[in-house]
């Protein structure tokens, strides 16, 4: 499937990072890291949401739907930025990647369909440009489930706040792989972020103790009515 690239900006030490903040605050010693470890632990078991705002997360994030990326914008809180590859000025004549579900994948015939659907739109790319249709018009063609580039920065506590939509068992399966693998790679990127990982990443139902939604996957029951 997809990669993801965390870069260097991403806050290495983020719960020593918080306790440093944190510190500013309480007249701690901020110069002792021991310290601010402990201090950030504090915050982060208090649930006090509003440091965990000063760790930096900046991601690329390659290969995955234009259709999954669209529900990852949809996590504003903390108003996060991001790049997108460009419709108007990227070649999608010559070609375009696209995630193919694995429904579609393992089923022969639905395959070659959906493979002859992503063809005939990159001959219809093609004409349209021998025509002289001007690319940002053509794009208008361009399917949701062409793979797409974002460079991506958002804090952790709007991190904390998407596996709680995310890794819901109802959430788009491309979204919970994606999330899977932004686990994995924040997981290798220090010690620090493991014990965030898994510790501070769940679905709702985890956090609240019964399910939230209409519909139950069963993993926890719904709240008595
Ligand atoms: C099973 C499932 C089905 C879904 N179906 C759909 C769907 O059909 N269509 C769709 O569009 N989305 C759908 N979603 C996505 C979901 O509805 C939210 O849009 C998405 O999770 C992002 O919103 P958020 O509030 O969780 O996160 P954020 O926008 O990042 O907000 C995080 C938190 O910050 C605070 N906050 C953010 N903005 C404000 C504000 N303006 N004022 C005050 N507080 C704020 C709130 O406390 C909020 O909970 C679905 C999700 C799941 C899991």
């Amino acid at each position: 499937m997809g990669t993801i690239t965390i870069l260097p900006e991403t806050t290495k030490d983020p719960i020593t990072l918080i306790g440093r903040r944190a510190g500013v605050c309480w007249g701690g010693d901020v110069e002792d890291e021991e310290k601010n470890y402990k201090r950030g632990m504090d915050c982060i078991v208090s649930n006090h949401g509003r440091t965990m705002e000063y760790v930096n997360v900046e991601l690329v994030l390659d290969g995955y739907s234009a259709r999954v990326i669209r529900e990852w914008y949809t996590h504003i809180g903390g108003a996060p930025t991001r790049l997108q590859s460009s419709t108007r000025y990227i070649n999608y004549q010559a070609g375009f990647d696209y995630v193919v579900p694995h429904s579609i994948q393992k089923k022969e015939e639905a395959l070659a369909l959906y493979e002859k659907a992503m063809s005939d739109i990159q001959t219809a790319l093609q004409q349209l440009e021998e025509l002289g249709i001007a690319r940002e018009d053509s794009a208008m063609l361009l399917p949701l489930g062409m793979s797409t580039k974002i460079v991506d920065k958002r804090n952790l506590r709007n991190l904390v706040d998407m596996s709680r939509q995310r890794m819901c068992t109802r959430a788009y399966w491309e979204y919970r792989e994606l999330f899977r693998d932004l686990c994995k790679a924040l997981s290798e990127y220090s010690e620090e972020w493991n014990w965030i990982v898994k510790n501070l990443f769940a679905p709702k139902c985890d956090v609240a103790g019964y399910c939230t939604e209409r519909k139950s996957c069963g993993r926890h029951e719904k709240k008595a009515e």
